[in-house]
């Protein structure tokens, strides 16, 4: 059957804006607590010097603030032992006025970042990283039991892959019954978002760099998400018409500017829909993680 394509105008998928709005019903949420004297913290910890690891932390303290959650930073030199860190780990575990526990990764080499991941307590890993919320994510919650009121579902979404699906949500591109073709496969992005992307009703096709004949996969996406730290890796001769493309690279070019991994301005000119970097799944991320510092304090509260 011929297919035939009629352009309209590409939607650019504003995460900026969309978090700016999670960002107002989460201050109103926090005001709410507030009058029954609750405010949720959030600890962050540093290890070392990295350039961009630093930028990344001053913006999610600073993000912190505008919505008024407390925010505690530990900077810690390069060199900190593995056991100084699992002590100050544990002594965030209970400290009763923080609600949710973020090491910036990536961690030093000398540090076993599996280890202190498994020893924040669950309760308190926003990011959800440790092993149980992974695994609570993989399970998902059936409807069964979610109209129980069981909690047997995840406590948090982890931040990129649940900013994600909201940007999707609340740009009103549904995912239930579509076929999403992930490129990446790495623990924080593509692996947890293939869970929840099929815990949505998706169906999903997860590629990486053993991928043969990647072109072929991607053009059969309807909702093309791609994460690998490979700027321009996304042609519009790999892009499906009509499709949603979701651009979660974040990759800095020689003469300083930030680029993601889709060559976004060919692809708008194919997608119906395409997230730009910076200002699209960026921003989602960080408005993700300070409402699962809310949840956190909620859960640990009640
Ligand atoms: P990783 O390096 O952990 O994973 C990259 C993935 O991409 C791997 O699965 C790798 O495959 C795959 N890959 C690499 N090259 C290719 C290729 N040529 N073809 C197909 N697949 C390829 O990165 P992360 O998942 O941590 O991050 C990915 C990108 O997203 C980075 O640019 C990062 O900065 C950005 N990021 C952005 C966030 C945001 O908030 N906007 C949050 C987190 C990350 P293999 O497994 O086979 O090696």
């Amino acid at each position: 059957m011929l297919s035939v394509y009629t352009k309209t105008i590409v939607k650019i998928l504003d995460g900026k804006k969309i978090a700016e709005e999670i960002k107002l019903e989460l201050k109103a949420e926090i005001l709410e607590m507030g009058k029954n004297g609750m405010t949720p913290g959030l600890a962050v910890v540093l290890v070392g010097s990295d350039p961009a690891s630093r930028i990344y932390v001053a913006n999610k303290k600073r993000n912190c603030e505008e919505v008024g959650i407390k925010s505690a930073s530990y900077e810690l030199a390069e060199n900190i032992s593995q056991s100084k860190l699992m002590e100050l780990i544990s002594r965030l575990n209970d400290d009763e006025n923080i609600h949710g526990i973020l090491v910036q990764l990536p961690l030093p080499k000398h540090i076993e970042t599996q280890k202190i991941i498994e020893a924040i307590d669950p309760r308190k890993d926003v990011d959800c990283f440790h092993p149980e919320n992974a695994g609570r994510l993989l399970i998902g919650q059936s409807a069964r039991n979610a109209s129980r009121g069981d909690a047997d579902g995840p406590r948090f979404l982890p931040c990129t892959p649940g900013g994600i699906l909201e940007l999707l949500k609340r740009s009103n591109i549904e995912v239930a019954g579509k076929d999403c073709v992930i490129v990446g496969r790495s623990n924080i992005v593509g692996k947890p978002l293939a869970a929840l992307l099929i815990n949505a009703g998706a169906t999903v096709t997860v590629c990486h760099s053993r991928t043969r004949n990647l072109k072929e996969k991607t053009l059969r996406a309807e909702i093309l998400i791609v994460a690998t730290g490979k700027a321009g890796l996304i042609s519009a001769d790999m892009v499906q018409p009509g499709s949603a493309v979701i651009d979660v690279g974040i990759n800095r070019m020689a003469d300083g500017k930030l680029v993601g991994d889709v060559d976004f301005e060919n692809v708008k000119n194919v997608a119906s829909a395409i997230s730009p970097v910076p200002g699209g799944v960026g921003p989602m991320t960080i408005a993700m993680l300070l409402k699962n510092t809310i949840t956190a304090a909620r859960n640990l509260s009640s």
